[in-house]
């Protein structure tokens, strides 16, 4: 085991001294949207059921994971309220010891009439994924017409007064009004909106030589087009964003720099896929077959351990994570199976 992790009562440090303390994990690579950035339209092949982690499973990795120093967590897909009894599970880890926050993605088609219940369990926060203010955009993205049932679930969270954070990916071409569209629902609601450079996943951009045209940079410059009193503002430590201010504004803006990945130095988190692969960064294809360990009748100790030595040997940052891929192929897997 690489001696430079620590393992004091519930801290958890990986290899660079980073604190590792959130943990975002995808209950299903499934989604009942097609989004054009996220996967392709159709001949996607889901996992079958045994080849994703089971709630049990995924109940028992959090558990230990929050022994050692996990107190965030996110859940995440596909889409995470296509799968059955999710309700259920996420009540069930809202009692795990340690566990502090518990936040959840979502594309908001099904969530409404979970989120009376949400509440209950005091569900930490919402990341609503938005890619447009428009009917005919948000279709054109997404491949379906389910506009109205996000709005319902943008509405009924602040209703319920959860916090609330809408992502919006920038494409060129579909979305660039929307930018400022989406910027001015946090002028008027007390929302964060964060904007998130297009990542060369298996949906437009799969082409061996991925382009972005939207950097964060230019996005930010689009902002200032229509906010010129907008201001860079301090972030949270391990925050994936750039933050700021706009003058009257009641929330804020963030942009996430994902193809850039300006984050990396301050990265808190790792994440477990739909069919139990540990990832230790976003841009490594899997550091770990948690799934076939568990199935092989290990101990929690041996877990723990495993789990010691893995984030002891994280890359130092996305593009070594990235050039010790196997075959040093860049990130194509859909986000879908990642989580995000
Ligand atoms: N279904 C949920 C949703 O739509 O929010 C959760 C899963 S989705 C994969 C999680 C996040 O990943 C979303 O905010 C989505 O916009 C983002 N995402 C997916 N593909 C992406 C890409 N190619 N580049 C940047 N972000 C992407």
């Amino acid at each position: 085991m690489n001696k430079t992790v620590s393992r004091k009562k519930a801290s958890l440090t990986d290899n660079f001294g980073r604190p590792i303390n959130y943990l975002r994990i995808s209950v299903t690579d499934r989604c009942n949207l097609r989004c054009s950035y996220c996967m392709p339209e159709k001949g996607i092949r889901f996992l079958p059921k045994n080849e994703i982690l089971s709630y049990e499973e995924i109940e028992r990795i959090i558990r230990i994971l929050a022994e050692m120093g996990i107190t965030k967590i996110r859940i995440t897909g596909g889409e995470p309220f296509v799968r059955a009894d999710l309700m259920h599970f996420l009540s069930s880890i809202s009692d795990i010891n340690g566990i502090e926050e518990i936040h959840l993605t979502t594309n908001g088609i099904l969530t409404p009439k979970f989120i009376p219940e949400l509440k209950d369990i005091g569900i930490a926060g919402i990341n609503l994924s938005l890619d447009a203010l428009d009917r005919e955009r948000f279709r054109k993205i997404t491949r379906r017409n389910n506009f109205e049932e996000v709005l319902t679930t943008f509405h009924l969270v602040l209703d319920y007064r959860i916090p609330l954070k809408i992502n919006m990916v920038v494409m060129d071409g579909l979305n660039i009004p929307d930018i400022t569209l989406i910027a001015n629902l946090a002028e008027k609601y007390p929302i964060d909106v964060r904007y998130i450079e297009e990542m060369p996943f298996n949906g437009v951009n799969r082409n061996g030589r991925p382009q972005l045209k939207w950097n964060h940079k230019r996005i930010f410059q689009e902002l200032q087009k229509s906010f010129p009193g907008i201001q860079e503002i301090d972030a949270s430590p391990n925050s994936t964003s750039s933050n700021y201010s706009v003058p009257g504004f009641r929330g804020k803006i963030g942009i996430i720099a994902g193809f850039t990945r300006t984050f990396c130095g301050t990265c808190n988190r790792i994440r477990v896929t739909a069919k139990g692969m540990l990832k230790t960064c976003l841009y490594d294809d899997g550091v770990f077959d948690l799934k076939n360990f568990l199935r092989s009748g290990v101990t929690d100790e041996q877990i723990r351990e495993r789990l010691l030595h893995l984030i002891g040997s994280r890359a130092k940052d996305g593009f070594e994570a990235q050039k010790r891929r196997s075959e040093h192929l860049p990130v194509y897997e859909s986000m879908s199976e990642i989580g995000g």
